[in-house]
C-alpha cells in the first residue's frame, strides 16, 4: 500500500458490514476515505467464522442490506437463516457492485491512530508500516473481532489440528473419520458441534456454563417468502428501525396468562424456532419469576430430547436467567448428544487442566484427541478499540482512558478523541439488535454529523465529560432493568479475566436510542463540543 500524504477526509478502519457502508455513504458525500482492513478481503467476521455450522440467527430477509433497494433486489436469499458462504457472497456482491475494493487496502492492520491537535489531523500507521492522515476516523472493526483462547496450560503444545472458531482457515477442514474436542459451548461452539458430530468418529464436547438453545427450524426460502418480503419491505424496514429485528412483541407478561396459554404459547415459539422464542412475553429479558417459567420450558424439552438423563441434567442450564447470555439457536445440538460417539464433559465437576500434546486433560482423565476446536469466543465490544494503540489530544491513550469501563457518549465517540467515532461499539444497542440495523444508524448519523461540521466550516468534534459521564450512568441504569446483569457473560467482560465488570452495550432498545441520537444532533449536536476550523487546537 501506498502511503498517502495528503490528509484524507475519512479513514474507515474495517471493511465488514458496517466498513463497507461507511466506505459508500461518505463516497455519496463526495468525501475521500480510504479502509483498511487486516484480512485479505472484505467481510469481517463473516471472513474469518468459516467454521462448520456456521450461520446468522437473524433471519437473511432482515440480516442485509436495506439502504439501496436496487440491491435488495438483485439478490436472493436461499434460506431462512444463511449460512457463512451466502452471506460473505452476499457481502462480495455488495463489495463489487459499488466497487468499493479500489478503496480498501487489504493485509493492513491498523497499529497505531495518533490524534495531531495543531492539524487537527489523525495519522494512521499499519503494521506493515503504511501511514495515511485523515480528518476523521470511523472504527468499524468490529464487536465480536478479536477472539479469545483462553490462558490454559500447555495451550500451544497441542500435536493435532487445532482451530478456534473465528479465525478458521480458508481450506475446507476434513473431520471425517477424527477423534475432536470442542472447547466452549456458546453460539459458536453448538453451531460447530450441531455440523461436526455426524461426520466425526468421536466427539467431546467440553461444556463450562450450560447456555439456553432453541431450534432455528431453518428452511429453504421459497417464492411465495420472498415474495412476501419484497412486497412489504418498506414497511418492514422502517419497523426494522424501531425494533431492530422483527420478532412478534407481545403486550402481556408471562404471568398475566394461565399455566396453559403460557406453556401453549412457548410451545408455539418452539416450534416456529429462532430467537422469537425469547420474546413469547414482554418480561422474560425483567422479570425473574416470567424468566423462570421460560427456562424451565426449555430445561423439559432438554430432558425431552436427550436419552441420557444424566446428560440432559448436565445440559440443563440453571444459573443464569434464560436471555442473560446470549440465546442459541440451533437445531439438532441436544439431539447430538444421543449419538453414540458424542461426549459431553461437565468441566465444573471436572475441571479442565490442561491442553497437551495428545488431547484435552481434566481433572481426571486425558482425552485424546486428532483436533481441538476452540470455540471460546471474544474480546467483545471493546478489543478491536484497544487493540489499537490510539491516542487523542496531549497523546492520552484510549486503553488508558478506559482501564476502568469503556467511558463514551452514545457508544460513538468518547472525550480527549475528537472526530474518532466507533461504530457499534460499547454503550450503543450493538449486539443487542440486529447488528445492520444499528450499523446503517450508526454510519447514518456519523455522514450527518460530518456533513454538518463542513457545512459550518468546524474542524473537529468531541464529547463533554458531563454528556459521557451522564450517558454512562444511563447505559447502566437500563442494563439495571434487565436480568442482563445476572449472568457471567461476555456483555459484562466477565469472560476475559481482568476486565472491567461493566455491562457494555445499551439496552435501551433501538428505536429509543435512535430517537436520542436524532434529538442530540435536532439540538445542534447537544453535548458536543464543536471547534471552529479556525482555531486548531483549541478545546473550548
Ligand atoms: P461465547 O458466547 O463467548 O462462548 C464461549 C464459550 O467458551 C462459552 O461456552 C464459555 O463458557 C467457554 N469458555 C470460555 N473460556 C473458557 C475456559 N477458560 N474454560 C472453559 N470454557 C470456556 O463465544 P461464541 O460462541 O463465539 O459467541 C460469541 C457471540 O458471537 C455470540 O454470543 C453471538 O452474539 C455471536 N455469534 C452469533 C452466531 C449466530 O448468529 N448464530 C453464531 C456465532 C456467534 P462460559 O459460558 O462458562 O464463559
Amino acid at each position: 500500500m501506498t502511503n498517502k500524504l495528503e490528509a484524507l477526509d475519512i479513514v474507515v478502519v474495517g471493511a465488514g458490514f458496517a466498513g463497507l457502508y461507511a466506505i459508500h455513504k461518505f463516497r455519496e458525500l463526495g468525501m475521500s476515505v480510504h479502509c483498511l482492513e487486516a484480512a485479505p478481503d472484505v467481510g469481517g467476521v463473516w471472513f474469518h467464522n468459516r467454521y462448520p455450522g456456521a450461520r446468522c440467527d437473524v433471519e437473511s430477509l432482515q440480516y442485509s442490506y436495506s439502504f439501496s433497494q436496487e440491491i435488495e433486489a438483485d439478490w436472493q436469499w436461499s434460506e431462512r437463516y444463511a449460512a457463512q458462504p451466502e452471506i460473505l457472497a452476499y457481502i462480495n456482491f455488495v463489495a463489487d457492485r459499488l466497487d468499493l475494493r479500489r478503496d480498501i487496502s487489504f493485509m493492513a492492520r491498523v497499529a497505531s491512530s495518533i490524534w495531531n491537535a495543531d492539524e487537527q489531523i489523525w495519522h494512521i500507521t499499519t503494521e506493515a508500516g503504511a501511514n495515511l492522515q485523515a480528518r476523521f476516523v470511523i472504527l468499524a472493526s468490529g464487536g465480536l473481532s478479536v477472539t479469545r483462547k483462553p490462558d490454559f496450560p500447555g495451550v500451544d503444545s497441542f500435536e493435532g489440528l487445532s482451530f478456534h472458531t473465528g479465525q478458521w482457515p480458508e481450506e475446507p477442514v476434513d473431520f471425517q473419520g477424527k477423534r475432536v474436542a470442542v472447547i466452549g459451548t456458546g453460539s459458536s461452539g453448538i453451531q460447530a458441534v450441531t455440523a461436526i458430530a455426524p461426520q466425526v468418529a468421536e466427539l467431546v464436547v467440553f461444556q463450562r456454563t450450560p447456555n439456553f438453545i432453541i431450534p432455528s427450524r431453518n428452511r429453504p426460502l421459497d417464492d411465495a417468502a420472498r415474495q412476501h418480503w419484497a412486497e412489504n419491505s418498506t414497511a418492514f424496514r422502517a419497523r426494522a428501525k424501531q425494533v431492530g429485528t422483527l420478532y412478534e412483541f407481545p403486550s402481556v407478561g408471562a404471568l398475566d396468562v394461565d399455566d396453559a396459554a403460557r406453556r401453549a404459547e412457548y410451545q408455539r415459539r418452539w416450534d416456529g424456532g429462532g430467537v422469537n422464542f425469547v420474546h413469547s412475553f414482554n418480561n422474560i429479558y425483567t422479570d425473574q419469576a416470567a424468566n423462570d417459567t421460560a427456562a424451565e420450558f426449555v430445561r423439559e424439552r432438554i430432558r425431552e430430547i436427550v436419552n441420557d438423563p444424566v446428560t440432559a441434567a448436565k445440559l440443563c442450564p440453571t444459573d443464569h436467567p434464560l436471555g442473560s447470555k446470549r440465546i442459541c439457536v440451533a437445531s439438532g445440538y441436544y439431539e447430538a448428544f444421543n449419538l453414540p460417539h458424542v461426549k459431553l464433559v461437565d468441566l465444573r465437576e471436572d475441571s479442565l487442566e490442561a491442553i497437551t500434546p495428545a488431547g484435552v486433560r481434566t481433572a481426571t482423565v486425558e482425552h485424546e484427541v486428532d483436533m481441538i476446536v476452540f470455540a471460546t469466543g471474544y474480546d467483545a465490544l471493546t478489543g478491536a478499540l484497544t487493540a489499537i494503540d490510539i491516542r487523542g489530544v496531549d497523546g492520552k491513550k484510549l486503553s488508558d482512558k478506559w482501564s476502568a469501563g469503556p467511558i463514551n457518549y452514545l457508544g460513538l465517540m468518547t472525550e480527549g478523541f475528537p472526530n474518532m467515532f466507533i461504530v457499534t461499539g460499547p454503550g450503543s444497542p450493538s449486539v443487542l439488535v440486529n447488528m445492520l440495523v444499528g450499523i446503517e444508524q450508526h454510519i447514518d448519523w456519523i455522514a450527518d454529523c460530518i456533513a454538518t461540521l463542513r457545512e459550518r466550516g468546524a474542524a473537529s468534534i468531541e464529547p463533554d465529560v458531563s454528556a459521557e459521564r451522564d450517558w454512562v450512568t444511563q447505559v447502566n441504569a437500563e442494563a439495571d432493568k434487565t436480568l442482563f446483569v445476572k449472568a457471567n457473560s461476555w456483555y459484562l467482560g466477565a469472560n476475559v479475566p481482568g476486565k472491567p465488570r461493566v455491562f457494555l452495550p445499551y439496552a435501551g432498545g433501538i428505536g429509543r436510542y435512535r430517537g436520542i441520537c436524532d434529538r442530540v444532533a435536532a439540538d445542534g449536536y447537544e453535548g458536543f463540543r464543536i471547534t471552529p476550523e479556525h482555531a486548531p487546537g483549541e478545546s473550548d
